[in-house]
């Protein structure tokens, strides 16, 4: 069993302000809550959440294992930075992000969904293409925009992500 928690941005915006207290999160949160829930993000410090950035190994491993089950595409720095946190500091990770589930399943990591049950199984992503099947490998760092995915190079037709 690891030590305390590490939420991710959808337990950081939607738990109750009492049980955040004592959970781990990474800086460049902040920034997100500020979009999303400016209230929450003023009294921050107030609320004893710890802010934390994983170790540069722990940030490796993750990215490696991201490529090779393709959750790469899709994810973003924050994301894979929160699971190499968990995983650094044997911490459980609280997300309702299946490609978070993934890795921390697969690693053996402690997780939990923030509001919904979560994955039950685990699994391998191929990147696609729709119209010419050519099969594309993992990218091998986060997506800057976790909804556009390339498009083919071979005949410009849209690449989908299928379960290997
Ligand atoms: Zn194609």
């Amino acid at each position: 069993m690891g030590e305390g928690t590490v939420l991710d941005t959808s337990a950081l915006i939607s738990w109750p302000l009492s049980e955040l207290s004592g959970s781990m999160i990474v800086s460049s949160q902040v920034s997100e809550l500020e979009k999303h829930s400016p209230t929450r993000a003023d009294i921050i410090e107030s609320l004893g959440l710890i802010i934390s950035e994983p170790s540069i190994e722990s940030l490796a491993t993750i990215s490696e294992l991201a490529m090779e089950t393709g959750d790469m595409t899709g994810i973003s720095q924050t994301d894979l930075s929160l699971v190499a946190l968990a995983h650094c500091r044997g911490a459980t990770l609280v997300t309702d992000d299946y490609r978070m589930q993934n890795l921390a399943e697969i690693l053996g990591m402690e997780w939990r969904g923030a509001i919904m049950d979560g994955i039950s199984e685990t699994w391998r992503w191929e990147l696609k293409c729709i119209g010419c099947g050519t099969v594309y490998g993992s990218p091998e760092s986060p997506s800057r925009n976790k909804r556009v995915l390339k498009e083919c190079k071979n005949c410009g037709s849209v690449l989908k992500l299928r379960k290997k």
